[in-house]
């Protein structure tokens, strides 16, 4: 039984060019909102079944198919609900899961072209013209970006090129986990935050490639603050409701050849799968107490993610999970175990 608050997507993408020419096997059929998948060295009597709140489907060649989802379809679904959330006041967060190469970054952050850009960027325009077309005189609103990333239980900040990482993390007693000394910088406009975007994610590649590693081992956390101030004109009382929207590219799910792995590449691997694993627990730790309408012991502190996010995903907040399939024969193993992950966190 999904809990309340937690909607869970899977989408499976394309083919790519490399695996075309090596003529790969589909191993994934949607339909409705199930997905199955089929061992393909079993194809007879293995196809797995699993349901979530939304199977996105993206071959190219079958457009027309009802599972067919397009970037605006996606952020229809997904984005906008999660950001009139915000506009009620709630904390809300968005997370994509699976294995490196799956999709996780196109669906967060999507490519320029036309048609192509992800749920990040559509929902921060969606924002700002929200916020022109409601503001006024009795009704003003401000937002302010951080991004940063966590690598091996570290926190770098993108906004700040000085950053080297190890940023400490705190707690405030209101207002829960926080990054000390975090850059959060006040945006006016999409062009804004889009800029910002931009330099973090450059930020993100450097580092990474400083330390001979791809960003795919880090968590990417982009968190928008966005805060409505209401002016009474009778008493002239001011009233705030703070939101925060936190967008979340996860650290691939493969996990490490315990066989290959080794010094800090080990670290690295245990590090990511206990971040997952810690995340996936708290996720359906959340959701078995909403079901069973009592609290329950959450592990927020069992990883710098889940202790850094618990204002977003505990509580009155909104989640909402992706995880990003590869449609190949040859990923059968990872793909599987991402559809097992995200099954429960339903
Ligand atoms: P990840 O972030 O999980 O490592 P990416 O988002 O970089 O993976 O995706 C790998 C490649 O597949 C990229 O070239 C991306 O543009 C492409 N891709 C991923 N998902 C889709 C999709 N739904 N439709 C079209 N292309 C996709």
């Amino acid at each position: 039984m999904a809990g309340a608050s937690v909607k869970v997507a899977v989408r499976v993408r394309p083919f790519s060019a490399r695996e075309s020419s090596r003529q790969a096997k589909c191993v994934i059929q949607m339909q409705g909102n199930t997905t199955c998948i089929t061992n393909p060295k079993l194809p007879k009597d293995a196809t797995k079944h699993f349901t979530f709140d939304y199977s996105y489907w993206s071959h190219t060649s079958v457009s027309e198919d009802p599972n067919f989802a397009s970037q605006r379809r996606v952020y229809q679904d997904i984005g906008e609900e999660m950001l009139a959330h915000a506009f009620e006041g709630y904390n809300v967060c968005i997370l994509a899961y699976g294995q490196t190469g799956a999709g996780k970054s196109y669906t967060m952050m999507g490519r320029q072209e036309p048609g192509q850009r992800g749920i990040i960027p559509q929902l921060c325009e969606d924002l700002f013209s929200r916020v022109a077309r409601e503001g006024s005189p009795e009704l003003s609103f401000s937002v302010e970006v951080s991004y940063l990333e966590i690598y091996c239980e570290r926190v770098r900040d993108l906004l700040n090129p000085k950053s080297r990482g190890g940023l400490r993390v705190r707690e405030h007693p209101l207002l829960g986990p926080y990054v000390q000394d975090l850059s959060r910088l006040a945006v006016a406009s999409f062009t804004d935050i889009a800029d910002l975007m931009d330099s973090g994610n450059k930020a993100r590649t450097v580092a990474a490639t400083n330390m001979n590693e791809t960003s795919s081992r880090s968590h990417a956390v982009f968190t928008i603050v966005f805060s409505q101030r209401r002016r009474d004109p009778l008493s002239d009382l001011t009233t705030e409701k703070v939101s925060r929207i936190s967008l979340v590219d996860l650290a691939g799910s493969e996990r490490a050849d315990a066989s290959g792995a080794k010094g800090i590449r080990l670290k690295e691997g245990a590090n990511i799968n206990k971040s997952l694993t810690t995340l996936g627990k708290v996720i359906s730790a959340l959701a078995e107490a909403v079901s069973l309408g009592k609290p329950d012991f959450i592990p927020y502190r069992d990883s710098v993610l889940t202790w850094l996010l618990k204002e977003n995903l505990g509580g009155n907040s909104r989640t909402a999970m992706i995880a990003a399939l590869s449609p190949a024969d040859s990923n059968y193993e990872e793909t599987l175990s991402t559809l097992r992950y995200a099954d429960r966190t339903k």
